[in-house]
């Protein structure tokens, strides 16, 4: 596995952010797992980076501060902090990677209002830097690493060290990584490719109107805003160069219209949010907003998500996964959203991504409801609701076009 483990770093690094000479890079790693880190440090100096910065990140110590500091301690964000994403994010332009490893249970059983009030505080004081990010002006990725409570988590059968083993073995395979590195780069080269073949078919058709139904109960209506653009794997920073924000990425998405969306959506699979699991739920809305919802399990953290902010009830995002991509056919369920939501169609509440409209990125952020017609908020949240029965119409005047059916594409 190590030979992988090497082709993921500098897949990291020359497909996803595409590190270029004399840029700075950000890592954020989880300490329990460090060696991804260790590699991608190592191929971003090779591809002449002029600074890599790390960002640890401890589990432990993270559920030990929720646990023990105070509401209005948890809610500080000192200065430095600020300036410090200031330098490195704004100044410097950082290539950023996050490499997730979460233990979904982490923050069982604490009080959910301190820990959404601190990530809401924290959310307002960085606000102004997560356009960096979703506007697309510095290259950044997310990608992941085990660790073994996920492990055991993911696979409850196996053995810790077996459950870690075969999860970092699954990563691998769903983020088409193999030995060989030229195999590699073909993998992702022939999957972009089919990835942008259908973002620009749907691209040139610009649907007003996409009907999802689905025997789960999900029968919803989305409008689609003016100009909206498809996107896929592919991203362009600033400068223009190209970068992949997510490994593994199945996804063709886009915005929805914020105050035009109607119906029924179940979800199809469990959400895990802020260290918690919320599972059998559905959302009514109307016109744009979450009216009525309810989850058999985690419903509280659901309400408190849903209470984030003015924009937390709009959907922010809206994603085509086949039922029948590489990690739905691992039948694997992660308890992870970046391969949760890459396995099936899924939503997001919360902010949307202005560079799927067309020159959205250019309007700031609380002109982007009136100017182009997605949603702000300081949440963005993916949870899936594909199943093996989804079918997708999309409507442009009087016509109709099957775009999914029995779970997959339909062209
Ligand atoms: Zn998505
Ligand atoms: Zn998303």
């Amino acid at each position: 596995m190590d030979k992988r483990i090497e082709n993921f770093a500098k897949l990291a690094v020359e497909f996803g952010v595409n590190v270029q000479k004399d840029e700075d890079v950000l890592i954020s790693t989880p300490v329990e797992n460090p060696e991804l880190a260790r590699l991608i440090a190592e191929e971003s100096y090779k591809k002449e980076a002029r600074k890599v910065a790390i960002d640890w990140k401890d589990d432990r110590i993270t559920r030990l501060n929720y646990e023990y500091q105070a509401g209005e301690t948890l809610n500080e964000v000192p200065d430095w902090q600020v300036e410090k994403s200031r330098y490195q994010i704004a100044e410097k332009k950082s290539n950023r990677i996050s490499i997730v490893s979460e233990d979904p249970d982490l923050l069982k059983g604490l009080d959910q209002v301190k820990i959404a009030e601190s990530i809401k505080a924290r959310s307002e004081k960085t606000k102004e830097f997560v356009k960096y990010t979703m506007n697309d002006i510095v290259s950044w990725l997310v990608i992941s690493v085990p660790n073994k409570k996920w492990a055991k988590k993911v696979f409850p059968d196996l053995g810790e060290e077996e459950a870690y083993n075969k999860l970092w073995e699954v990563i691998l395979d769903v983020s088409r990584v193999s030995e060989s590195w030229e195999e590699t780069k073909a993998n992702w080269q022939n999957h972009i490719d089919t990835l942008d073949e259908k973002a620009s078919f749907l691209n040139s058709h610009q649907f007003d109107k996409v009907h999802y139904k689905s025997s789960n109960g999900t029968d919803l209506e989305v409008g689609l805003p003016k100009n909206h653009i498809w996107m896929s794997a592919g991203s362009s920073n600033a400068k223009g160069d190209r970068f992949i924000p997510n490994m593994p990425t199945e996804e063709v998405f886009t915005s929805p219209q914020y105050d035009d969306v109607n119906g029924k959506l179940v979800a199809s699979k469990p959400l895990v949010y802020n260290g918690v699991v919320i599972d059998d739920f559905y959302f009514i809305f109307e016109n744009g907003k979450v009216v009525d919802f309810d989850a058999l399990v985690g419903k509280e953290t659901l309400a408190k998500m849903l209470e984030s902010d003015d924009g937390s009830k709009n959907l922010g995002e809206i994603a085509l996964v086949p039922y029948d991509s590489p990690i739905s056919n691992s039948n694997i369920l992660f308890y992870n959203t970046l391969f949760d939501e890459n396995a099936s169609c899924h939503f997001a509440l919360g902010k949307a991504y202005p560079t799927t409209i067309k020159d959205g990125a250019s309007v700031e952020d609380d002109k982007v409801r009136e100017e182009l017609g997605i949603n702000d908020s300081l949440i963005h949240e993916d949870f899936m609701v594909g199943t093996s029965d989804l079918e997708i119409i999309g409507y442009k005047g009087d016509e109709e076009f099957k775009i999914f059916e029995n779970g997959n594409w339909a062209f």
